[in-house]
């Protein structure tokens, strides 16, 4: 049998189980013999994944169910193939199911034509939805599903005592998910997740990618300030509200204003 290296009572995450880099942050909550994943990365690493599940004597027929937190590839490349391995059910938020169903490219980030990015996206058959103010349980533990859209308008997060699953919302340097109309990004409902984050009474961040740190309000407050910002300025594209620059120029020109 291969030891547990839980990171927290009942949290075992399989990037520091391995000791390396697999990919995206994948979390075995468990109580007992009961268990449940939140993610599984992409299609390459679950074979892997299950493999040291299976060594730290975990019975695979009792996964209760496979979260897809968001409908982005390298989250949730792997969730065909585990579905299948597992036999468990894969749960996501409704707006996840489309793109996850029909193996959506664009919706998923698989494909990004210009960067000749084309990732492969198996298609696969949601048996379940969570949303805001259900409660998922594993054993005698129970896990608060939040809906945090910003990243995408899919991502969920999910609090369990003093941790939050906490997504794509932050990392430990203070970046955020990636912000690309493509996927569904929102930056106003991002800046209210990331508030919703920092208002909560939660002690530790498990985000999605990287390592787990402690709440930090500072961070937090630095993160949704640049954000703000985000909303007013070109680089974000049609993710951002207005352009103040336009405006300055309109009233320019309308006044005649040249350089000088
Ligand atoms: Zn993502």
């Amino acid at each position: 049998m291969l030891a547990r290296k839980p990171i927290f009572p009942n949290v075992i995450e399989m990037n520091y189980q391995a000791g390396e880099v697999l990919g995206c942050c994948v979390y075995l909550v468990f109580d007992g013999p009961d268990w449940i994943l939140i993610d599984i990365g992409l299609e390459e690493t679950v074979e892997e994944i299950i493999e040291l599940i299976r060594q730290m004597d975990f019975p695979l027929s009792r996964c209760k169910m496979i979260i897809g937190t968001h409908a982005d590839v390298d989250h949730i490349q792997g969730l065909a193939k585990a579905k299948q391995l597992l036999k468990a059910p894969v749960f996501t938020h409704p707006r996840a199911i489309a793109p996850l169903e029909s193996g959506d490219k664009l919706r998923t980030f698989a494909q990004i034509e210009a960067q000749k990015i084309d990732m492969a996206m198996p298609p696969v058959k949601i048996d379940g939805t969570i949303d805001e103010g259900e409660q998922i349980t594993v054993g005698g533990l129970k896990l608060d599903v939040w809906l945090t859209p910003g990243h995408t308008d899919s991502q969920l997060s999910f609090r369990m005592g003093d941790i939050l699953f906490s997504g794509d919302n932050i990392y430990r340097d203070g970046c955020v998910g990636a912000i690309d109309a493509h996927h569904g990004s929102d930056i106003v409902a991002f800046i209210k997740s990331l508030r919703r984050i920092r208002e909560s009474d939660v002690t530790w961040l498990l985000p999605s990618h990287g390592p787990f740190f402690r709440k930090d309000n500072a961070l937090l407050d630095k993160t949704i300030a640049r954000l703000e910002s985000y909303l007013h300025m070109a680089d974000f594209g049609t993710c951002a509200t207005d352009w103040p620059l336009l405006d300055e120029w309109e009233q320019e020109l309308a006044a005649g204003t040249k350089a000088n």
